[in-house]
This record gives C-alpha cells, structure tokens and sequence, in this order.
C-alpha cells in the first residue's frame, strides 16, 4: 500500500486505529501466519566513545561500571540461547575503538563453527566496509544499526558531532555486502516532529531495509535529556503497524524500550503487525550496567528464565514462537 506523508502523519495521530492494527496483524499473517520470531541478545560490552545525548551508556555517564565479555563468557552465553532452542543470537554493544574488532570476529566465527544452525546479528554502531566485510567474513549475517532518526537536525543535535552521512553510509555498506539489515528511528527526539517523521519512514523505505524497528524515547538518567518527555507509546505501536502494510515482509521487533514503558507490550505489539521478541542473555552480574534507558533489564520478564512468560505473551497475541533463525523475507532490490 502506498502512503504519502499526510496519510502517515494522521494515521500517527490515530486517526483509523481500528483499520491500520487489523490491516497491519492481516499484512503480517499474510507474510509470517502466526509465527514469532525469538532471538536471543547478548550485550556484550558497554565501552562507548560517543555521547549520544540520550543514550545511558554514553562515554561522559562515569556512574557506569564499564564492563567487556571475555571470548569465552560469550560463547557460553550464546550455548545459553542455543540450549533454550534459541537460533538466532544478537551480540549488542557501546561502539568504541577500543573494542578489538578481529577479535570479536573472531569469536563470531567460533560460535557458528559451535552452533552452525544459528544466525548471528552483530549491533556494534558504524564500522568501516572493511571491518563489516571482516564481519560477514566470519559469519556475521545480519546487522542491527539504527538510524535514529533520517532527519539532518534532529540527528545532529542529538549525536552532537556526528554525521547523520556517515550512518546512512553504514547502512548502504551493509546492503550492499549481503547483510540483513534492521534499522529505524527514536520517536520523540527533540526536533522530531510527526511530519519529520513520517518523511523518515518513507525515507527507509527507500533505503531498503530488513527489519523496522523504533523504540520511543525514554528519558534516561545521567543523560543531558534526563528531563524531557517520554515518546508517545502509541505513536511507536501505529509506525509498527504502517511500515509493516508499506512493505509486509519485514521483520519487526516489539523492542524492550516499548516493553519498560507499557507492560502490556508484547502482546499488544504482536497484534499490530510486529513479529521479533527478543530476550537477554546478559550475564547477570553485569546486566544492570548495560542500561541504555530507564528500566533496561529491570523488567520482569527479561530475567534469564523468562522463555516461559514470553511464551505466556506469544500466545495472548494468538501466535506461536518459532524457534528458527527468523530471517526476513525481505528482498533487497539494490541500489
Ligand atoms: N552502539 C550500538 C548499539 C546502541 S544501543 C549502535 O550504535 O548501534 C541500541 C539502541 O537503543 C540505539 O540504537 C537506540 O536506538 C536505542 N536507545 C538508546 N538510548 C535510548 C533511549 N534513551 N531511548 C530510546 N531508545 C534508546
């Protein structure tokens, strides 16, 4: 279906909930029937250099206690998901030069040599083409590198220092060496007004990306937009529901940010044309150090047994988990 600004900008609004939730849960059937997709996440360091002013894991929060798996921590943790039945692992982490990047690669390569039924999603921030190709090379398949947002301003502000290019460029690299490819915005980022951001949806639907996935803004402590407002929940559930009838092969995540802010997330994420639960496999003893927003790995059911409680969501929402590696159905076109 084909949107133009105006129509996604009133759908933000709520304007037709009733037709966009069913037309986004019949788009999503239509393309996945009623499975979810559940991956496992590792967050495996974090070490920032960047001060994303929202970000909790931003270099200049000196409450953090900084921590780095070790090779052999993470490997054990990536057993853990594969135990549970889990095929597709997430490594996640703050993005710094002093992460050695061959290294990790390096580890990447050992877990699928160990688990080759899995696939692995590496969210490291922006790398060099090199250094993603070294990636892929080693056994990386997807890439989670969120945008943030499309919009030159309300980009600049929030990263101050960084290039809104750059990004795009990583996300281009990604495409073009043969990598599943998530990315998607914050909603509610000073600046971002809805007109700004439905441009911006039609504008990564241009780009061509595998998964959609946007987190409302929450004001994070020891950040420098600790005060302002939260993102509109319902804002984030209706971009779901739009990008997935403009292009119902992607795949979609009810992400932990939404699930801090309403409890109900899950299932009600699942009911609107999302697909993806992901769970955290973080090493207890440093999962609370990893919080890059508020309630981050607080939340009940991110606790290591939680399988059975996402289980409990999977099925409110009429779904079944699928213990596969999950990947889009996606095609990308080329530039
Ligand atoms: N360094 C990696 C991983 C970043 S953390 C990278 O740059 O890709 C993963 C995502 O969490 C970020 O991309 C951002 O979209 C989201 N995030 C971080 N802080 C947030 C906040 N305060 N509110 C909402 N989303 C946030």
């Amino acid at each position: 279906m084909v949107f133009v600004t105006k129509d996604i900008v009133e759908l933000l609004n709520g304007s037709n909930d009733e037709w966009l939730y069913q037309a986004a849960d019949k788009a999503k059937r239509q393309t996945y029937g009623n499975k979810v997709f559940v991956r496992g996440i590792i967050e495996n360091s974090n070490i920032c250099d960047r001060n994303c002013l929202y970000c909790g894991v931003r270099k200049e929060n000196k409450e953090l206690k900084r921590y780095s798996l070790s090779e052999a921590e993470i490997l054990e943790c990536a057993r853990g998901i594969r135990n549970q039945g889990i095929k597709s692992i997430v490594m996640q982490s703050g993005e710094s030069q002093s992460h050695n990047d061959k290294k990790i690669a390096q580890t990447i390569a050992k877990i699928k040599t160990e688990i080759p039924d899995c696939d692995v999603t590496i969210s490291f921030g922006e790398k060099s083409r090199d250094v993603f190709k070294m990636y892929k090379d080693n056994g990386a398949d997807r890439c989670l590198l969120k945008v943030e947002t499309l919009q030159d301003d309300v980009y600049e502000y929030a990263h101050s220092g960084y290039k809104l290019k750059d990004r795009i460029k990583s996300i281009e690299d990604l495409l073009d060496l043969g990598y599943q490819v998530g990315s998607g915005f914050i909603y509610g980022l000073p600046l971002y007004t809805q007109e700004k951001f439905a441009q911006d949806l039609l504008s990564l639907q241009k780009l061509g990306v595998h998964m959609y996935s946007t987190t409302p803004f929450i004001a994070s402590k020891n950040t420098p937009f600790a005060d302002l407002d939260c993102g509109e929940v319902n804002a984030v559930y209706r971009s779901n529901a739009i990008y997935r009838i403009m292009e119902p092969t992607v795949n979609i995540p009810v992400t932990s940010a939404l699930a801090s802010l309403d409890e109900n997330s899950k299932a009600k994420g699942l009911r609107r044309g999302a697909n993806v639960l992901m769970l955290s496999f973080t090493p207890e003893s440093v999962r609370k150090d990893y919080s890059i927003y508020r309630g981050k790995n607080t939340v009940k059911t991110e606790e290591l047994n939680a399988l059975e409680a996402l289980e409990e969501e999977v099925k409110k929402a009429d779904m079944v988990p699928a213990y596969e590696r999950g990947r889009s159905l996606y095609q990308y076109k080329g530039r």
